[in-house]
C-alpha cells in the first residue's frame, strides 16, 4: 500500500462488533477480567486503550517501522526515552531545537545526572569526536526548530552505528509524509503529534516508532510507570486527522514556498530560512533525504525589535500563537515564546536571535496568505 491508503486504511478498519466505518472513542479507564490477570488484552488506559493501538498501527505504517507508541505529548515521548538513561550517560543534541526538549534535558534530567550537550552536527571531525565518548544516543531535529536547520541523517546515523550510538530524530516538522528517518538509519523517530499529525491545533499528542523491540518495551513501560498516556479522545483524534495527512501537507509545503518566495523578494526582509529554498544552506541534503520541505517558514526583518513585534501582532490571517503543524496560519516569536526557555546567550551561539520570526504556514487560500503578509509590511 503506498502512503494515503495506508494512512486512511491501516489501524483504520471497521469496528467488528458493530460494522461501524469509524471505530470508536474507547472513553474508559479500566477493563473487565474474566479471572485475575485474564483480559482480553488490556487492562488499565494507562498501560493501553484500543484508540492508541489503531494509532499506533497507522503511525508504524507510517513511518515505516515494526513498533509505535502513543504518549501524552511530544514532551511525553521525549520523557519516555530519557527515562531509559542513567546516571552519567550522556545525550548529544544538535544545537538548534525545541526549547522544551532543551529544558527537559536541562531543568529536569541533569538533575539526575545525565549530560546534554549540543553541537552542530555539520563537522564530521568533531561528530565522530563526540562518538568517541560514547554518549547513549544523539538527538537530532531535521528540519529544526526554529532555524529549518537540515542534519545528513544517513550520514550521521551511519557513523553513530560504528560507535554504536543510538541516533534519535524528532520528525515532528517533516511528518512521515516528507520525510521517514528508519529508512535513512535512525533508531528511534519522536513525534509531537500535536503538530501535521494532529494538524488541527485541536489536540496534544506524542509518540515513538522504533523497529527495536526492545526500545519499544522500554518506552511502553516507560508510558505505564510515568503515566504518559495520552487520552483516548485524542488518540482517536490523531487517527481521524492521519487520513488527510497526505493532502494537508501537500498544502502546507505549497503554501510555504509562496511564502518563502514572496518574503525573499521583500525589501524590509532580512533573510529566510525555508529548506526549500536553493539559497537554504541544507537545500542539497533535503533533496535527497526528504520527498518535500515542509510549511515552516523562518524569517529576519529589517526592522527594530519593536517594529517586528508590532508586525507580527498586526496579522488578519497569522494568528500570533504558539504551536506549528495547523491548518491556521501561526506566527511565533521563538525568542520570546517558544525558545523562552533557553538562555539568550545560548540561543544566539545557534544563530536563534531576537529578532527571528516562525511562521508556520497553514492551508488557506495561498493569495490571502501573501496580501496579508503584504499588508502588514506595508503599514
Ligand atoms: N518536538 C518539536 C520539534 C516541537 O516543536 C515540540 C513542540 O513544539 C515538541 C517536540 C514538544 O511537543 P508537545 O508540545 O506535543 O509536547
Amino acid at each position: 500500500m503506498k502512503f494515503s491508503t495506508k494512512a486512511i486504511r491501516a489501524g483504520q478498519d471497521p469496528d467488528i462488533s458493530t460494522g461501524a466505518i469509524i471505530p470508536p472513542v474507547y472513553l474508559t479507564s479500566t477493563f473487565i477480567q474474566e479471572e485475575p490477570g485474564k483480559t482480553k488484552g488490556y487492562d488499565y488506559t494507562r498501560g493501553g486503550n484500543p484508540n492508541f493501538t489503531n494509532l499506533e498501527k497507522t503511525l508504524a505504517a507510517l513511518e515505516g517501522g515494526r513498533y509505535a507508541v502513543a504518549f501524552s505529548s511530544g514532551m511525553g515521548a521525549l520523557t519516555a526515552i530519557a527515562s531509559t538513561l542513567s546516571a552519567g550517560d550522556t545525550v548529544v543534541a544538535i544545537d538548534d531545537l525545541y526549547g522544551g526538549t532543551y529544558r527537559l534535558f536541562k531543568k529536569v534530567f541533569e538533575k539526575f545526572g545525565v549530560n546534554f550537550k549540543q553541537i552542530s552536527f555539520k563537522d564530521m571531525k568533531e561528530v565522530e569526536q563526540v562518538f568517541k565518548k560514547k554518549p547513549k544516543f544523539i538527538l537530532l531535529e531535521s528540519p529544526s526548530n526554529p532555524l529549518l536547520r537540515i542534519v545528513d541523517i544517513e550520514k550521521i546515523s551511519s557513523l553513530a552505528k560504528k560507535y554504536k550510538v543510538l541516533t534519535v530524530v524528532d520528525n515532528t516538522f517533516a511528518s512521515p509524509y516528507f520525510q521517514q528517518p528508519l529508512a535513512l538509519g535512525a533508531d528511534i523517530i519522536i513525534h509531537s503529534s500535536t503538530k501535521y499529525l494532529g494538524g488541527h491545533s485541536d489536540l496534544i499528542g506524542g509518540a515513538i516508532v522504533t523497529n527495536d523491540k526492545k526500545i519499544a518495551e522500554e518506552v511502553e513501560f516507560a508510558r505505564k510507570a510515568l503515566g504518559l498516556n495520552p487520552s483516548p479522545f485524542d488518540a482517536w483524534l490523531t487517527s481521524r486527522s492521519l487520513k488527510t495527512l497526505a493532502v494537508r501537507m501537500e498544502k502546507h509545503q505549497e503554501n510555504a514556498f509562496a511564502v518563502a518566495e514572496f518574503l525573499s523578494n521583500h525589501p524590509k526582509v532580512k533573510r529566510v530560512y525555508y529548506p526549500g529554498l536553493p539559497s537554504h544552506e541544507g537545500h542539497e541534503i533535503a533533496k535527497k533525504q526528504m520527498t518535500g520541505y515542509g510549511g515552516v517558514v523562518s524569517v529576519e526583518f529589517k526592522l527594530t525589535l519593536k517594529e517586528m513585534k508590532k508586525l507580527i501582532s498586526s496579522f488578519k490571517i497569522f494568528l500570533l500563537a504558539e504551536s506549528l503543524g495547523g491548518v491556521e496560519s501561526l506566527v511565533d516569536h521563538p525568542a520570546s515564546m517558544t525558545h523562552a526557555s533557553i538562555p539568550k546567550t545560548e540561543r544566539e551561539k545557534s544563530g536563534l536571535t531576537d529578532g527571528l520570526v516562525r511562521i508556520s504556514v497553514g492551508i488557506e487560500d495561498k493569495d490571502d496568505l501573501i496580501k496579508d503578509l503584504e499588508s502588514a509590511l506595508n503599514a
